[in-house]
This record gives structure tokens, sequence and C-alpha cells, in this order.
């Protein structure tokens, strides 16, 4: 969706100095923007004891993360270094969730020792923790959404049997049972359906799955989950025609739905969490990008400096960017394929997209790269991931991330020597 029109006239003001400054391309988050949605997203769930924990993989710069921080969002991280990320950001202990699966040993040792809330995704995780002797009194345990993602619609899980995250509903209470038996004291329940929901009813329905599973676990075993997390998964508008997502009306469902919940049950309501990402960020970045070439085959072709390692939605999902020109209202218009450099026919930002005639020099600017942009890049084809820059209140522009080199490219190889021989067979020697 075209950008906010106070982002836009911030950006305006500080577009050509900033791109004469830095060089493109260059993705730009807004100060503003982002600390407003934080300070909205609050005021949705007021009512509600509630944390948001930020998807740390949206966009993981550390600058960004502060922002969030302020606002008082954990983080919700699956990586150790998206640990690492969170920790320069200034969170520590139960201000992370970390929602992995397939987790290596490595990962839940850090996630140990660093005191974070453990989102168990599978039974094996208990075993583990068991084994170490070492075991958090409080864990979320995640739940396998059979298939109420499918019933939610736009999921990411594909179907039930495919989906590879959470533990199975009809194991929950042996899980449950066994984690109380090796020391855990508290619990928190979470499930996340999918991606990119434009309506509050798949959220309302993970809450109702979840408090169903809480009534049960009360029932069966007198656990009582203190929290219940809802996952990631608002989505924005990426396209003009698409309404945004109501915040204040999921804010306001969620709190009825909690207090019918306990007035029906006599048993206290949970915490709500979130690990929203795109939502939170998604609509306050941009990238900037300069025309490199025109070119006409059978299509018209706008070649630019940017490509896939900057932004693969387009190539991978098909997704649609909204696409502007500066100054570009006034010019006559045409379709164009908007390309990258990639030797990969789906490295495209747009196709068959109807905007401003341009010509080499121009910038573009792609839309709603504040999210699952920047952080998805790649390095093939030795196309190099793009700076990020934060235009600040007051319009100041920092940057927050240079561009990768060819240096870093060629770090990787700069090891320590080291060979394995083949070992020999005595038998086939002699
Ligand atoms: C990807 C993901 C998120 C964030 O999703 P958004 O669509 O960016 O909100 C949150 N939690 C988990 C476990 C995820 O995998």
């Amino acid at each position: 969706m075209p950008i906010s029109a106070d982002f836009e006239k911030r950006l305006n003001a500080v577009l050509p100095r900033a791109a004469e400054h830095f060089g493109t391309p260059f993705h730009i988050y807004d100060e503003q923007g982002i600390e407003e949605n934080c300070a909205a997203f609050n005021r949705a769930f007021a009512d509600t004891p509630y944390r948001e924990y930020y998807a740390v993989k949206a966009n993981p710069n550390p600058a960004v993360l502060r922002l969030l921080a302020a606002h008082g969002f954990g983080f919700d991280c699956s990586s150790l270094p998206e640990l690492t990320a969170a920790a320069l950001a200034g969170a520590v202990g139960h201000d992370i969730c970390f929602t992995s699966n397939n987790t290596s040993p490595a990962e839940l040792d850090a996630a140990v020792r660093l005191g974070v809330l453990i989102n168990v995704d599978d039974e094996t995780v208990l075993d583990k923790l068991a084994a170490r002797g070492e075991v958090p009194d409080t864990l979320c345990l995640r739940v396998h959404p059979g298939n109420a993602a499918g019933e939610a619609g736009a999921s990411y899980l594909g179907d039930p049997q495919s989906a590879k995250f959470g533990i199975r509903v009809d194991r929950l209470s042996v899980v449950c049972a066994r984690a109380r038996r090796i020391g855990v004291e508290h619990f928190g329940l979470h499930m996340m359906l999918g991606s990119g929901y434009l309506t509050p009813q798949p959220f309302l329905l993970s809450l109702d799955l979840l408090l169903e599973q809480v009534e049960t676990l009360h029932r069966d075993l007198g656990v009582l989950p203190g929290f219940v997390n809802l996952g990631g998964g608002i989505g924005i508008p990426y396209r003009p025609e698409e309404k945004p997502f109501d915040l204040p009306a999921l804010g306001a469902a969620v709190g009825a739905r909690l207090r019918d919940w306990e007035l029906a049950t006599g048993l206290p309501r949970p915490r709500l969490l979130f690990e929203s990402g795109r939502y939170v960020t998604g609509p306050h970045g941009v990238l900037v990008t300069r025309v490199l070439n025109r070119m006409s085959k059978w299509r018209e072709y706008v070649g630019v400096d940017a490509g896939m390692s900057a932004l693969m939605r387009p190539a991978i999902y098909g997704a649609y960017h909204h696409i502007t020109v500066p100054d570009g209202s006034d010019r006559r218009h045409e379709v164009v394929d908007v390309v990258g450099s990639l030797c990969e026919n789906n490295d495209k930002f747009a196709e068959q997209r109807t905007l401003p005639i341009v010509t080499e020099g121009d910038l573009l600017l792609i839309h709603d790269t504040g999210a699952h942009a920047h952080s998805m890049g790649f390095t093939y084809n030795g196309r190099l991931r793009p700076q990020e820059l934060l235009l600040r209140r007051g319009g100041s522009v920092e940057r927050i991330r240079r561009a990768e080199s060819e240096n870093d490219y060629f770090a990787t190889l700069q090891c320590r020597p080291d060979v394995l021989v083949p070992v020999t067979d005595p038998v086939g020697v002699r």
C-alpha cells in the first residue's frame, strides 16, 4: 500500500540528498512511523494484560529493535544470531521468547543460559532439557494447529499434516505432565496459524483453541497456563485496494473474549502475548533504488540497481510491493517490468506494472520493506545486500548498516587450514 502521507512527506524532504550522500540502493526506515505504530499497538490492547514480542526475523537491525524495546516490546527469536540481536537491543531474560523449531543443542544451551522464555516446539525438547538437568521454571508449549490453519485460510503452514510446528493437541496433556515432573512450574501456550491475515477472525480462532486447552490442562492436571501467545501473522495491506488490519477491533474482541471466558469458567484469564513482525515495521520501510537501464524487448524493462538480494518477496511468493516514482505523478504512464540484475528471470520487483515513465537515473521507491525484506536477502550470484538507513525524528538520516562489500563475500574463505586425510585400510594395503 502506498506509504503513509506523513512518511512520504518526511522522506521526500531528505530523499535527493540522502541518495546523493549514501548512494543507492538502500532501505530506509521511519523512526516516527515505527514509534507511532508501537504506541497504537499498545493502545489497542491497553485493557488486557498483554505484551508484544517482536519477531526479530522480520527486521533484526538492533537500531530498529531498540525503538521497539523503548515501547516495552520484547523479542521473539529462533536462532543464535537473533538472540544476539535482541541482546544488543537491551533485552534480557523473559524479554525474549525463543520460538525455535528443530532446535540444536547449541541453541537450547544458549536459551537456558540466557534465561529466555522457551517455546517448546516438540516433546523431544523436554527430553533434552531433562538430560541437561537444568529445567527452566517456566515453559511455553507450542500447540500444533491441526486443521485450524486451513480453516483460517491464508496459512503458511500448508495442510495440517505438513505443518512442522508444535505439539499435537492429543499429546499436550502428556507433555505438560512430563514437564511438571521434571520441574517446570509455570506454563503458557502458543499457536500460530499463518501469516498475512487482514481480519481478526484467525486470531480469535486460535485464542478459542488455546483457551480450550487451558481448560483441559486445568481439568486434567490442575495446571493453569498463565499466558497464551497468539503468534505473529497480522497482515499489512501491500496492495492499495486492501484495507488495513483493524487492530483496535482485535484488541476489543480479544479483551471481550477473555472476560467472557473468565466469567464462564471461573478461572483467571491468561495474559496475552503476540509475536508480530510484519505489522509492526513492514509499512515503515522503503527500498530506494535508481534506474540503471531502460530496455525494450517484447516488454518494456526498467532495470534498477537493487534486486532479490534486497527484497525477495516478489520473486519467491509472487508478492505485490507498491512502487512509486518521486515527483512522477505528472508524467504519462506506461506498463513495465521492474527488474534487478540477477541471472534468474524471477528477479523482478514488478511485472506488467503501470508506472509513470522513468528514465535512467530516476529514483524508484519500493514500499513496505520494513519487514521480511533486508533480513531475507541472500548473496546468490554475487549480488550483495544493500545498506539500511534510519530516518530519525527531526529529519536526520543515519546509516544503521553498511552495504555488504566484496570483502564480506570472500570473508568466509579466510579459514584455518584443515585437511582430513583418507583413512588407509590396513587389509587393502596388504
Ligand atoms: C514468522 C513468525 C512470526 C512473525 O510473523 P509476521 O507475519 O511477521 O507477523 C512470529 N512468530 C513465529 C513463530 C514466526 O515463525
